[in-house]
C-alpha cells in the first residue's frame, strides 16, 4: 500500500469471509477470487455460460477468507484513528449482506486478541497513544446509539425506548439531543461501555439477529486534547471517531416483506442509499451538493464525512454462489463509493 493511499479521504476495502459450516455441507460453489496484491475481486455468475467474461472490481485493499482482524486494523483503520487524536473526525462503516461478517469485523468480541475486531482494537490503540503522550491532556468520551426505522435510540440509557432528536447549533453543529456520553479512562472501561450498549440492543425484541440486521449501530468516541501552547494558553482540539455497523444491505423484496415490514425495509434502504449518494458525491469532488439531509444517518455523520474527515468503508461479502445477486450488489455499491 502506498503512502498516498493512506492520505485519501475515502478508502474502500472489501473483506470476504470463509464458507461457513452450512455452506460447506450444502456443497456451495465459490464465486469469488480475491487478489490482495492487485486489490481486485473477480466475481463469477454461477448461471452464466462459462465463456462469459467475469466481472472484476478494484478497491484500495481486498482481504480474502483467511485475512486476520489485525490486517484489517493495521492496514485500513490505524491511520484514521491516529488522525482522530490529532483532532480530525473519522468514520468507519461496515456494509454488506447480513451474515457476511460486519459485526465480526467491527466487534469481534473475544478474549483472544487475534479475534478482536476494529472497535476493541481502536480502544486499545487510542489509550496506548494517550499513554505515550507527554505534553497533552486527554478526555475520552463515548456514546452508543442505534438508528432503527429512521428513529434514534440511546443504547447507554436505561430508558432506551425514548426517541432522540437530531439538533443543530452554531457551536456544536449537528448533535443528538440528550444522548448519554460516558467518560472512560482506559480500554477496559470503554469496552465495558460497549458491552452495556450491546445488551441494551436486544432488550424488548424477540429476535436480536433480526433487529440488528435492520438497524444501524453507531459507536462514537470523542477525543478531546488540551495542550499548553508557547503562548502559555491551553489549546483544545477535538476529534470524533464513528464506528458504524450498518443494517444488512440485502434487498428486502426477496424476503417477501409486506405492510409494516415493507415500510421498514424502505426506511432501511433509504439510509443506505443516502449514504451511497453522499459518499459518491464526496468522492466525485465536483458535486456542489452533498445530500446529507436525505437520512438520519447521513445528517448525524455530516461533520465526519467529507471536509477534513476521513472515511473507511469496509464492505463484507460471502463466497457462496447462492448469494451471487447480493454479493454483486455489495461490490457495485462499494465500487461506486470509489469511482471518480
Ligand atoms: P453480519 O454482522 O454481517 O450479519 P456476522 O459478523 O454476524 O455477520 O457474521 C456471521 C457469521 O460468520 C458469524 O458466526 C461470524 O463469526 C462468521 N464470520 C464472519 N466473518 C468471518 C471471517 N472473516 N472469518 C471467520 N468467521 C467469520
Ligand atoms: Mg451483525
Amino acid at each position: 500500500m502506498s503512502a498516498g493511499k493512506q492520505c485519501e479521504a475515502v478508502r474502500v476495502v472489501v473483506r470476504c469471509r470463509p464458507f461457513n459450516r452450512r455452506e460447506e455441507t450444502a456443497g456451495c460453489e465459490n464465486i469469488l477470487e480475491v487478489d490482495d496484491k492487485l486489490g481486485q475481486i473477480t466475481i463469477r455468475n454461477p448461471k452464466a455460460p462459462p465463456d462469459e467474461p467475469m466481472k472484476v472490481f478494484t478497491f484500495d485493499s481486498v482481504y480474502g477468507w483467511n485475512s486476520k482482524q489485525r490486517d484489517i486494523y493495521d492496514d485500513a483503520v490505524r491511520p484514521l484513528v491516529e488522525s482522530v487524536l490529532h483532532g480530525f473526525n473519522g468514520t468507519i462503516f461496515a456494509y454488506g449482506q447480513t451474515g457476511t461478517g460486519k459485526t465480526h469485523t467491527m466487534q469481534g468480541l473475544s478474549k483472544d486478541p487475534e479475534k478482536r475486531g476494529v472497535i476493541p482494537n481502536s480502544f486499545e490503540h487510542i489509550f496506548t497513544l494517550i499513554s505515550r503522550s507527554q505534553n497533552q491532556k486527554y478526555l475520552v468520551r463515548s456514546s452508543y446509539l442505534e438508528i432503527y426505522q429512521e428513529e434514534i435510540r440511546d443504547l447507554l440509557c436505561k430508558d432506551n425506548n425514548k426517541k432522540l432528536e437530531l439538533k443543530e447549533s452554531p457551536d456544536c453543529g449537528i448533535y443528538v439531543k440528550d444522548l448519554s456520553s460516558v467518560v472512560t479512562k482506559n480500554a477496559t472501561e470503554i469496552e465495558h461501555v460497549m458491552n452495556i450498549g450491546n445488551q441494551s440492543r436486544s432488550v424488548g425484541f424477540t429476535n436480536m439477529n433480526e433487529r440488528s440486521s435492520r438497524s444501524h449501530a453507531i459507536f462514537l468516541v470523542t477525543v478531546e486534547c488540551s495542550e499548553r501552547g508557547p503562548d502559555g494558553e491551553d489549546h483544545i482540539r477535538v476529534g470524533k471517531l464513528n464506528m458504524v455497523d450498518l443494517a444488512g444491505s440485502e434487498r428486502q423484496s426477496k424476503t417477501g416483506a409486506k405492510g409494516k415490514r415493507l415500510k421498514e425495509a424502505a426506511k432501511i434502504n433509504l439510509s443506505l442509499s443516502a449514504l451511497g449518494n453522499v459518499i459518491s458525491a464526496l468522492v466525485d469532488g465536483k458535486s456542489t451538493h452533498v445530500p446529507y439531509r436525505d437520512s438520519k444517518l447521513t445528517r448525524l455523520l455530516q461533520d465526519s464525512l467529507g471536509g477534513n474527515a476521513k472515511t473507511v468503508m469496509i464492505a463484507t461479502v460471502g463466497p457462496a454462489h447462492k448469494n451471487f445477486d447480493e454479493t454483486l450488489a455489495t461490490l457495485r455499491y462499494a465500487s461506486r463509493a470509489k469511482k471518480i
